[in-house]
């Protein structure tokens, strides 16, 4: 169906950091499946992985404990706070669950009859009704009304309107389940979270046991430097959602929660393919090398040295750019209102330079290559974008 606006660019191999396209063409690739090729292309250790688990077995259903599944749950929950995990197979469907576990928790453990969930504007959650509501963008809800009641939104980072707004619903007695947000907002523009916003809403989410479930999908399993986005923000969530980066390419996503917070049970929330032995190994594997290639340290390092070099392309173009923002492999480059660049276009301007770039809304490009790229590709990467960037003025 005709959902996508495509570049003309089909990919048809790829290597680490670098894919071919089906004429031969090479790209150095910093969009990595948007932010999911954790270990980059046709990794070595995934590819072998993969090939073993394909021999020994690859789907059975949940109705039988999966030994896969539940080494990638202790992992998860050895390496972070939360305490038990659900697998589904995307984002999306990590923040529907993680949706219905805020319900629960509102109607057995708050008493409330409706609960609201509260979302930042200009975020984004996935696109099933449930999580496009969420998403505080009106042009992703655009054509899709009526929306999931059961929602509202405040402005992302802004203390004192999220508190108004929670003073407001709370003012004749408990109505808010949960407050679920973004760490880092990626598609809403490579925007980080403020610590101290953070750390205000933990406090309130705690004095009223309104969860606090953190959106990881984008941010989660190492793209900032350290494994969770929350750990940049100096707290702990109740709850928290991964996709993306977890398989490493591979189609699998995760609800994570804190024991005081789960409210489950059997018969509650289901998957067909949500945790099958092959998704798991694919996570076992984007973890296991993770902490086998150090890959945290490679994303700190290479993150500063690609903000370093975006800062200057910033000084060479600034009647165009504005600054650079982002936590470690997660680079935003903000073009200016007042300039005539827009995002897509340039991400269209890099593919002549050999250069895959993606953006964020508009006014930011996105820079979120595998978490393996190396000193001289992320040289590369910067000489590919100031040429494209020449190109253009
Ligand atoms: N949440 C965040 C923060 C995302 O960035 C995305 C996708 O971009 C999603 C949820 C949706 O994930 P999926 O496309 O796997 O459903």
């Amino acid at each position: 169906m005709n959902t996508y606006g495509r570049f003309p660019l089909a990919l048809a191999k790829g290597k680490g950091c670098w894919v071919k396209d089906t004429q031969g063409r090479r790209y150095l690739d910093a969009v990595a499946g948007i932010a999911t090729c954790t270990l980059g292309h046709s990794d070595r250790a995934m590819h072998r992985a993969l090939r073993r688990q394909l021999g020994r077995l690859q789907h059975v259903s949940n109705l039988y404990q999966i030994p896969e599944q539940e080494q990638l749950a202790s992992w998860l929950v050895n390496h972070s706070c939360a305490d038990s995990v659900f697998f589904c197979n995307s984002g999306a469907e990590a923040n529907e669950a993680a949706i219905k576990l805020a319900r629960k928790h509102g109607h057995q453990r708050r008493g409330i009859e409706q609960p609201v969930i509260l979302t930042a504007a200009a975020s984004f959650h996935g696109r099933t009704l449930a999580a496009v509501t969420a998403t505080g963008q009106p042009k992703y809800h655009k054509g899709f009304e009526p929306m999931v009641t059961g929602f509202d939104y405040f402005p992302y980072n802004d203390l004192s309107a999220l508190e108004a707004l929670i003073n407001r619903y709370e003012q004749a007695g408990p109505s808010i389940a949960a407050v679920l947000v973004e760490p880092l907002q990626g598609e809403g523009g490579v925007n980080p979270g403020d610590r101290a916003f953070f750390s205000r809403l933990r406090e309130i989410c705690t004095q009223r046991n309104i969860l606090l479930i953190l959106d990881e999908v984008q941010v989660g399993m190492g793209r900032s430097g350290r494994l969770w986005g929350y750990e940049q923000l100096g707290i702990t969530p109740d709850a928290f959602t991964l996709a993306k980066g977890l398989g490493g390419g591979h189609a699998i996503g995760a609800l994570l929660v804190n024991a005081s917070a789960d409210v489950f049970e059997p018969g509650d929330h289901a998957s067909t393919f949500g945790g099958n032995p092959f998704a798991c190994r694919a996570g076992l594997t984007v973890a296991t090398e993770i902490e086998r290639r150090g890959l945290l340290n490679n994303v700190t390092a290479r993150g500063e040295q690609l903000r370093d070099g975006l800062q200057e392309l910033v000084k060479c173009f600034p009647e165009h750019l504005e600054t650079v923002r982002g936590w470690g492999l997660l680079q935003g480059i903000v073009i200016r209102e007042s300039s005539s660049w827009k995002a897509p276009q340039l991400a269209q301007a890099a593919i002549d330079q050999g250069l895959l770039l993606v953006a964020a809304g508009p006014s930011v490009l996105r820079m979120v290559p595998p978490l393996t790229i190396n000193q001289r590709e992320i040289r590369e990467l910067l000489r590919r974008l100031a040429a494209t960037l020449s190109s253009l003025s």
